[in-house]
C-alpha cells in the first residue's frame, strides 16, 4: 500500500522533516488507519492547534487521540469521543438519553432558557452536557458518565444530577463499575437552585 505522507499530517505552520517524524510517529504507535476504515469525516474538516497553530484534519487529530502531533497539546475531547476512544470496538450504548431539561423558571438572560437550550442541542447534537453509556472495556462491562464543555459550559443542571444518579442506580443493579468524566464549568444558573437538588439523592446514592 502505498502513502502520500502529506496525506497524513497537514499542516499550515510546519516543514515537510516535521510531517514525516509525525507520520513515522504514528506509524510506530501502530495507529494508522487505511482510508476505507476511516470514519467518514465532512471534507475540510480542519483544526488548528491554539498553542503551536499547527493546522491538520479533525480526522487525524482523533487517530492521535486529540493530542497535536507538533507540540503534543491537549485539545479538548467530547463525550462521543471519549466513548470512541475507551469503548471496545467503538460498541456502547447511551442510557437516560430521553432525560431532559426543564425550563422550571422561565428564566431568561440575554435570550430565554428554552431557546439557549434548543440551541444547544442543534448545535451539539447532546442531550444534555453529561452523557451515559455502556459498553465494554477491555472486554469488561463498565458505565461512562462523561460531561460535555460545548454544552452551556459542561453546566450542571438538574439532567446532570437525574443522569448520574440514575448512573449509580443502573451500575449497582447490575454490579458494574463506574467511570465519571468531569468537566463542568459549574451549576447552571438558569435552573437556579433546581440544578442543585439532585446533588443529596446523587450523594447518598455514591456513599450507599
Ligand atoms: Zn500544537
Amino acid at each position: 500500500m502505498e502513502f502520500n505522507q502529506d496525506d497524513f499530517i497537514p499542516g499550515s505552520e510546519t516543514n515537510k522533516e516535521e510531517h514525516s517524524s509525525s507520520w513515522f510517529r504514528r506509524v510506530r504507535k501502530g495507529i494508522l488507519t487505511s482510508t476505507s476504515e476511516k470514519k467518514d469525516t465532512p471534507e475540510g474538516l480542519w483544526i488548528k492547534c491554539p498553542q503551536c497553530k499547527f493546522t491538520t484534519t479533525v480526522q487525524d487529530l482523533k487517530e492521535n487521540l486529540y493530542v497535536c502531533p507538533q507540540c503534543t497539546y491537549h485539545h479538548r475531547i467530547g463525550s462521543e469521543d471519549y466513548f470512541d476512544i475507551l469503548f471496545d470496538n467503538q460498541e456502547y450504548q447511551e442510557l437516560f438519553s430521553q432525560v431532559k431539561s426543564v425550563d422550571y423558571l422561565g428564566f431568561q438572560d440575554m435570550k430565554p432558557y428554552k431557546k439557549r437550550l434548543q440551541e444547544a442541542y442543534d448545535k451539539t447534537g447532546l442531550h444534555d452536557s453529561i452523557s451515559v453509556a455502556a459498553g465494554k472495556v477491555g472486554e469488561k462491562d463498565l458505565v461512562i458518565c462523561c460531561m460535555d464543555f460545548n454544552f452551556i459550559g459542561g453546566s450542571l443542571g438538574s439532567v446532570m444530577g437525574e443522569k448520574i444518579s440514575r448512573a449509580c442506580d443502573y451500575c449497582l443493579q447490575h454490579r458494574v463499575p463506574l467511570m465519571i468524566i468531569s468537566k463542568s464549568g459549574g451549576a447552571r444558573m438558569m435552573e437556579s437552585a433546581f440544578s442543585l437538588m439532585r446533588f443529596r439523592h446523587t450523594l447518598y446514592i455514591a456513599v450507599y
